[in-house]
């Protein structure tokens, strides 16, 4: 069996993608060659056009990670005791350049991408970021740009970021309580940063900002009726995250996750809650409205409610490397092909042949492999670091 020869030669193809998607796709390309070729046409409609994986999820999400480097130590993501002065973050020569990043998303459009978001470690200490985000928003195809911050440049960076064509601003923000804010973020800068931030950015016209808190128990649970009221006061939209085990470095553990379900009912014992439907298919965050209309708040419950049956979303690291889950355990190489000269009918060959052959559910999966290994073996089974794809 060989491949379409307009773009690879076996050998060539098969050193940048992995064994156990090449089978699937060859076996794709024998069943119906000109139904998967006509998958990678320009010009789709409204409808997502594109490949499928094997779970007939079409690929809509794009996550950027711009960099890995971060000024805050989260202790879910980045422990201050392993990521300390000396850690070795990446060079900037591995570092994807903006244009490399552009040719990546234009080569991902056809493919289905429409929605872009940009993410860390803290995306806002990306070097002249407005510039990349002038390029997404000129880019064909591209409907939606997203951006996850924790905050603390927003009152420098706000203005910038609107005018470069910034749809939308995700914040991070664990609690309003000083103490607890310092022991979640690794005791960097202060909660009042992130709070100026955010009301910068809404004065130069961020409106609908949303605000990202992960619970963990026993360390922020007991100030979320706080946050909520928060986001009713200023009109934000506060989603509330499952404590997941992402990466290897927080020491995941199951009794701290206080599951949707809990979040909703301590909410809702202050400011009565009522669910909401989704606004589109696969989004993330579980949606409930106050009853009095003070707006509305997400859970996000990857842990208790998984949601991968209509994930749509694909990542790339800081250094090129493509991701089919938040959970993955390795991803695919696109900056050493693109470096080597691959074309772009090249490279989309290779995220086509990666997607058709994704049937990532970690999140579904979770509680078998608990039980099977524990939680150490969930560890032990190694995972893409949180800071380098950014959730
Ligand atoms: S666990 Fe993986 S497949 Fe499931 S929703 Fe999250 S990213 Fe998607």
């Amino acid at each position: 069996m060989t491949l379409p020869p307009k773009v690879w030669n076996q050998s060539e193809f098969a050193s940048f993608v992995p064994p156990r998607c090449i089978s699937y796709y060859l076996a794709c390309l024998e069943l119906n060659q000109e139904e998967v070729r006509r998958a990678v046409i320009p010009g789709r409609d409204s409808n997502i056009q594109g490949p499928r994986d094997r779970r007939d999820r079409p690929l809509r999400d794009l996550r950027i990670s711009v960099t890995d480097r971060c000024n805050f130590r989260c202790t879910y993501c980045m422990p201050e005791e392993i990521f300390g002065e000396r850690y070795q973050f990446l060079p900037r020569e591995e570092i994807l350049s903006f244009e490399e990043i552009l040719r990546l998303t234009r080569i991902m459009v056809p493919l289905g991408v429409s929605k872009i978001r940009i993410t860390g470690g803290e995306p806002l200490l990306r070097h002249d970021l407005p510039r990349l985000i002038q390029g997404l928003r000129d880019t064909p195809g591209v409907e939606d740009i997203a951006l996850t911050t924790n905050g603390t440049l927003l009152k420098y960076m706000a203005g910038h970021l609107h005018r470069s064509g910034l749809s939308r601003l995700t914040i991070s923000l664990d609690s309003l309580d000083p103490e607890v804010f310092h022991l979640m973020n690794g005791g960097k800068l202060d909660v009042a940063k992130v709070l100026e931030g955010i009301e910068t950015a809404q004065g130069v016209g961020f409106n609908a900002i949303k605000i990202n808190c992960v619970v963990q128990k026993g360390v922020n649970d007991h100030t979320l009726v706080d946050l909520a009221r928060y986001g009713r006061i200023h009109g934000h939209v506060v989603r509330f995250i499952e404590y997941m085990d992402v990466g290897t470095r927080n020491t995941w553990d199951l009794q701290q996750v206080l599951s949707g379900e809990e979040i909703v009912a301590r909410i809702g014992e202050s400011f009565p809650l009522e669910p909401l439907a989704p606004n589109y298919r696969g989004e993330v965050a579980r949606r409930y409205q106050y009853r009095d209309g003070g707006g509305e708040v997400g859970v996000i419950s990857s842990v208790s409610q998984p949601f991968c049956g209509d994930c749509s979303r694909v990542r790339m690291t800081t250094g090129g490397e493509l991701m089919t889950c938040l959970f993955a355990s390795s991803g695919t190489d696109l900056r050493g092909p693109l470096r080597k000269g691959a074309s772009d009918d090249e490279l989309g060959e290779i995220i086509r042949c990666i997607w058709l052959a994704r049937e990532d559910r970690y999140s579904e999966e979770r509680g078998d492999l608990v039980q099977a290994d524990g939680e150490d073996g969930l560890a032990r089974r190694g995972r893409v670091e949180m800071y380098q794809i950014g959730g």
